[in-house]
Formats: C-alpha cells, structure tokens, sequence
C-alpha cells in the first residue's frame, strides 16, 4: 500500500494528543491521530480520571444521603454490584465521546484506530486490528502514550483479587475490605471513595506518610477523615509478599512480620511510560536510565522533528490537565506559532475525600526557601457556608513571605478544595498582594471567604511582628 503523507501524526488519542491534534488542524495542517484503544480519549476517559471521579461522586452522594437521614443509620450492602454504583459511568463516557469525536471531526483531523510504531524519523507504521499494515510518512510526529500501571514481581496482579489501577472498576461486587499498596494520589483517591461506601480500607506504604509531596498539615486533615470512617494507614511498611489463599482473602506479609487480609487488594505503586512498543531505535531515539524519553520545555526530543507529550513523559505532575496543555505547547512550538510562558505553577487536584489542591509553595517549601514564613489559617468551622453544608472538614492555608505581604502558595483540604484552588493560582500568577484578599469583597456565604479569613490571619501576625520588631 503506498505511503499516506501527512503534516502531522499524533500517536495516542489522551488528552495530550488530542489537544496536539486539533492544535495542529487548527494551524490549517493535514494531521492524522492514531489510538489503538477502540475509543477516543485514553486512560483518562475509560481508566483513570472519569471512571474514578464518577465512583467518588456516587460515594460522596451516599454519604450526604446518610448525614441528611442520620435517623436511618444507613449502610451500603456489600452485594451492591459495582454496575449499580458506576450508574452513570456509560452515560459521561458516551457524553465525552461524542464531545471528543465532534471535536476530532470538526476540525479536519483524520482519525485512525490501530497501534502504532516507528518505522525511521519520519515513518509510522499503523497496524489495524485486522493485522493490515500501512505506512503513514509525517513532518512532525507526537507521540502521546501514555502511561500504565506499575508492577513488581513478589506481587502478582491477577486482575480478580489483587487488582492495578485499570482493572479495579470490573469488581463485581463492591467488596467488604481492600488492602491499597501505595500512598499516592491513585492509592489516597480510592482509599476515601471505598471507606466512605463503607468498604474497611487498610492502606500500606513504604513512606512515613501518605502524599508525602504534599503540605504535611493538609494531608493530617485527610488521613484523619479516612480514619475516622474506620481506615488503617500502615506507613513506613514494606510488604514482602501478596498471596490469595484460594478460599476468600489476600493475604499481605509485611517485612515486620504482621499479616494483613482483605478480600481484594489494589496494587497503585505508580505508573510507567508507554514506550516500549515505539520502536523507538528506528528513529534514532534512546531512552535514559530511567526509561523515560529526554525532552526539551517544549516537549521536543533528540530527534527536532519528533516530539512526546502527557504522561509518556514520566515526569509528575501527571495530570489530565498537564498532559493536554503538553500537546497543545509542542505542535505550537513544533508550527513555529507563540507557545506562551512555560507554566511553571500547575495547580494539584486531588480527589480524595476531602479534596486537596495546591499551588506553588507549601509551608515546608517556604520555611526551606524564606526564614519564616507567614502561613495565614482559614479553618472550614470558621467559615459559615462549612457550617451550613456540614462540611466544616477543611483547613485553607495561605503561605506569605517574611513580611506577610507577598504570597508565596496555597493549600487545600476540604469540599471544592481542587475548584477553590484556583483564585489562588489567579493570585499567584498576577503577583497579588495578601491584602488584595482583605480588600475584596467575597460572597456570603462562600468557601472562596476562606481566602479573606487567611489573610486576615496574616495580617495579624505581620503587626504583630513589627510590634515584636520596635519593641526590640
Ligand atoms: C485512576 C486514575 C485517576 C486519575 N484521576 C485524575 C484526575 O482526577 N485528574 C487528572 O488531571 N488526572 C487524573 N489522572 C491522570 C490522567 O488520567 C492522565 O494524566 C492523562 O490521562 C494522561 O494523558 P495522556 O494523553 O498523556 O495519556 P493517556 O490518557 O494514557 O492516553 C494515551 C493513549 O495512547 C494510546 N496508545 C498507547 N500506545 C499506543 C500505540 N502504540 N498506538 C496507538 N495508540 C497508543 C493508549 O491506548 C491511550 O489511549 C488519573 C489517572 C488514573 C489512572
């Protein structure tokens, strides 16, 4: 079959190579994308963010069912199908579909559904499901992958009891208690949405403390919550070994000598680029010792022409959000149009229950950087809408500089936190001064009042540091 000649090939329909996709259509180029996956939008549609978020959503309704019911002390059954809990699962995949294809279509982007490799630096070869080959010759080339789930040998995933991040949704039925290996964001998002449906969660992690990258002050707030609803964090634990008995439970050895049982066990030791099956030697591309790909700010790698974008990377923060506006920054560049400032300051959302967000510097960073920052408290029982939703689980910290006037970061938990956040990231961005918050007017009753509430708190500890400072 002759060669198909395009401007640019996209490898891997995410969010990072879609948003490259349609930046390149919109430049008025011939560009095709490739997924080898049925559907359009890659693990973050049927894998990761959606499917997860849609399960959180369901759990959070259930608990405000039963805090509005207190009177019927309400359980979930643990033979409720996991079907019945994913109810409207179908419903915002097919939504996003059918937004992403009309979006793919409008634009003129050619879509092709087979896997893809490398041929030579300007060569992908597709391979339909039927086995047919064809060669697809490109200016530019994106390649757009994506990640899976990690995994290491003494714990075998078998996708029934001992599942990864992709298989946890197909359980059958909702399970009495799950055993979560890991503490990062995946492991610390389902460990809240099991405890709060009732599930006995027990989470296990070699660090001292679960999202150790975050503030370790928002993170208590967090950990408190799941241990209130009967969760068990073992930090700083190793385990050695993961067995089914063949009768009704995985059985977890720590290195310590204690045994954990749990009816399921979800292995979120992290992820790991998609690029093997590349090919990449054809190109003239080598990964470093970390088995990732080396690029530029732009995505860019040793090979000009060729770029990778979103969670192939393996860099953090690997977000939906990141990923697409990798796309987006490397065909512009790639186009010679205007790329725009490098966005240093990528705001975190983390769907656990309560929420945590963060931008830029929390108060372990700033005292690292500062001698003695100023960190302004807001505590959701002093804020009237936490009161009146009885959601007064939450703390907003506003991180300043010595002299209390410039804001450094911001840090979240609580409800909205990961929608909060980003007024302090409008904030941060314009350089806004602590007391712009004290002079703005917020609505009543609002959590974004957190945010004066902080400031205000600031404001009381800078004078009082210049009293201390004459008074010396
Ligand atoms: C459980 C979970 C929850 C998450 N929650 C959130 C969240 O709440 N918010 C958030 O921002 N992020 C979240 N994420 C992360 C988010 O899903 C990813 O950051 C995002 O999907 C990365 O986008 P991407 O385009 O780089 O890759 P992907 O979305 O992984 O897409 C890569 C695509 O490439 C395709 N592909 C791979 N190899 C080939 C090949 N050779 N040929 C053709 N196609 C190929 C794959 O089939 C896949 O469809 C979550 C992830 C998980 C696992």
């Amino acid at each position: 079959m002759p060669a198909s000649a395009y401007d640019i090939v996209v490898i891997g329909s995410g969010p990072a190579g879609q948003k490259a996709a349609i930046q390149g259509a919109k430049a008025g180029k011939k560009v095709v994308l490739i997924e080898q996956e049925p559907g359009i939008g890659g693990n973050c549609v049927y894998r990761g963010t959606i499917p997860s978020k849609t399960l959180r959503e369901t759990a959070v309704q259930y608990e405000r069912l039963k805090r509005s019911s207190e009177v019927f002390e309400g359980k979930m059954r643990f033979d409720v199908p996991m079907t019945v809990l994913l109810h409207r699962l179908d419903e915002v995949v097919k939504a996003h579909e059918c937004y992403m294809a009309g979006q793919i279509t409008r634009n003129g982007v050619t879509y092709r559904h087979g896997r893809a490799r490398l041929l030579s630096p300007h060569e992908v070869q597709l391979e339909t499901v039927d086995g047919a080959c064809q060669t697809l010759t490109a200016e530019t080339i994106v390649l757009a992958t994506g990640s899976r789930p990690s995994s290491i040998p003494q714990i075998p995933v078998d996708h029934e009891h001992v599942l990864d991040s992709d298989s946890i949704l197909s359980m059958i039925y909702l399970p009495r208690s799950l055993t979560i290996l890991g503490g990062g964001v995946i492991a610390c998002e389902y460990a809240s949405t099991f405890a709060l449906l009732g599930v006995e969660v027990t989470l296990i992690d070699r660090a001292p403390r679960p999202l150790s990258f975050m503030d370790a002050e928002i993170v208590e707030v967090f950990q408190r919550s799941i241990e209130r609803q009967g969760g068990r964090f073992y930090s700083g634990h190793t385990v050695t070994e993961v067995a089914w008995d063949g009768v009704s439970s995985v059985v977890s050895r720590l290195a310590n000598g204690m045994a954990v049982k749990s009816e399921k066990m979800l292995v979120a030791l992290g992820r790991r680029p998609n690029i093997e099956e590349l090919n990449l030697e054809a190109a003239g591309l080598t990964m470093d010792e970390k088995g990732r790909i080396p690029v530029n700010e732009y995505g860019q790698t040793s090979v000009p022409h060729i770029f990778a974008a979103g969670d192939m990377l393996g860099r953090p923060p690997a977000l939906a959000s990141q990923a697409m506006e990798d796309g987006r920054r490397a065909v512009s560049y790639a186009l010679g149009l205007p790329v725009g400032e490098s966005l240093n300051q990528v705001p975190i959302g983390i769907y656990t229950i309560p929420e945590i967000a963060s931008i830029g510097l929390d108060e372990e960073q700033a005292a690292a950087r500062y001698r003695g920052p100023i960190i302004g408290r807001a505590p959701f029982t002093e804020i009237a809408k936490g009161q009146i939703t009885g959601a007064c689980n939450g703390l907003l910290k506003l991180v300043a500089d010595p002299s209390g006037e410039r804001l450094l970061g911001v840090q979240i938990v609580g409800e909205n936190a990961a929608e909060l956040i980003h007024l302090g990231q409008m904030a941060l961005q314009d350089g806004a001064a602590i007391d712009r918050f004290i002079d703005t007017i917020f609505s009543f009753p609002t959590f974004a009042e957190a945010y004066r509430v902080a400031a205000l708190d600031i404001l009381g500890q800078r004078r009082k540091r210049q009293d201390d400072a004459q008074a010396a």
